[in-house]
């Protein structure tokens, strides 16, 4: 047996280098095949840039030259000068570009992709695993971008202090849900929590359809799926948390739920993250400001 070798590697059991082996060789297939499908036009930069935020994803594990070298028309060269420009090295890969370099990069991916938006979509859904923050999301697309519209969804939970009937939501009974519901006043419903139920009015959406306006959905994943289902033209979007360890955070909190609890919610969201791969996009939602951008560049027909 050789002695060569870093002292991890001397020291890792034979199963361990076979599992290790097999995991690389699949990461740089997925890389090929990312690269393919980034050259072949079937993901956009952009959305590869947004979802090498997610560590560990086959997107972070890109490096900035190949990443380049997908744009049509550069070749080796032009790449080095534009990696040179963006102030990047050669070696680095998109996970582990810092957050001046990202925002470069950024720009000129922009700059390059601008003049070939991609369809508008009539209506877009954001969903995404619980406390992962689409409301704050949500309410910050409403303050700062007017030509959106957001869908004013009924529910049968109470008002919480500062909420407002026919703004925030609207607020019915279990009649009221009832008769919408055989009404057929709903695009899709779902009881959220095991406890109320939400759903969205139709009427507002098709209309907003009807006049091509920017019309949002912040709604859960059961009613994502739904929307899916009945108009597949909507672009449903998924707001992904920046680790699974901030997630973990985010739900568990500082820990004053019992063992049981805890597992319990970390077992939904780990069901709820899988969903991911049924959405058209992922935003990561690092920084509000920055993740409520993305998604009305989105909206407004970017790719
Ligand atoms: P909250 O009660 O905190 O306002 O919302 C709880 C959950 O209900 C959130 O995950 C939100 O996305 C979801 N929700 C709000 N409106 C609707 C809706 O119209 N349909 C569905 N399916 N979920 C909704």
């Amino acid at each position: 047996m050789s002695t060569n070798g870093n002292p991890q590697q001397r020291a890792m059991p034979e199963v361990d280098r076979v599992a290790a082996n097999r995991a690389a060789i699949a990461a740089r297939r997925a890389r090929a095949e990312l690269k393919r499908r980034l050259r072949s036009g079937e993901v956009s930069p952009l959305r590869v840039l947004e979802q090498s935020r997610v560590p560990g994803s086959t997107e972070a594990s890109l490096r900035i030259t190949d990443f380049l070298l997908s744009f049509p028309a550069i070749g080796a060269v032009k790449a080095d000068r534009v990696r040179d420009e963006l102030g990047i090295s050669e070696r680095k890969r998109l996970g582990g570009l810092g957050g001046l370099q990202r925002e470069r990069l950024e720009g000129f991916v922009r700059e390059r992709t601008g003049a070939v938006p991609s369809e508008r979509p009539p209506l877009t859904v954001l969903a995404g695993p619980t406390a992962v923050g689409k409301g704050t999301v949500a309410t910050y697309i409403r303050e700062h971008y007017p030509e959106v519209r957001l869908s004013v969804s009924a529910t049968t939970r109470a008002p919480r202090p500062g909420e407002e009937h026919g703004r925030h939501y609207f607020f019915v009974d279990d009649e009221g849900f009832d008769r919408m519901l055989a009404a057929d006043d709903l695009l899709e419903w779902a009881t959220v929590h095991n406890r109320h139920r939400y759903g969205t009015p139709r009427g507002p959406v098709l209309e907003a359809a009807a006049r091509d306006e920017l019309m949002l959905l912040e709604i859960d994943l059961q009613g994502a799926r739904q929307v899916r289902a009945s108009m597949p033209e909507a672009r449903l979007v998924f707001l992904a948390p920046p680790s699974w360890d901030e997630l973990v955070n985010r739900l568990v909190g500082r820990g004053t739920e019992g063992a049981e609890e805890r597992e319990r919610r970390l077992e939904t969201a780990k069901v709820e993250l899988a969903a991911a791969e049924e959405f058209d996009e992922i935003i990561v939602n690092d920084e509000v400001p920055r993740a409520a951008a993305r998604l009305v560049e989105l909206m407004r027909g970017g790719s």
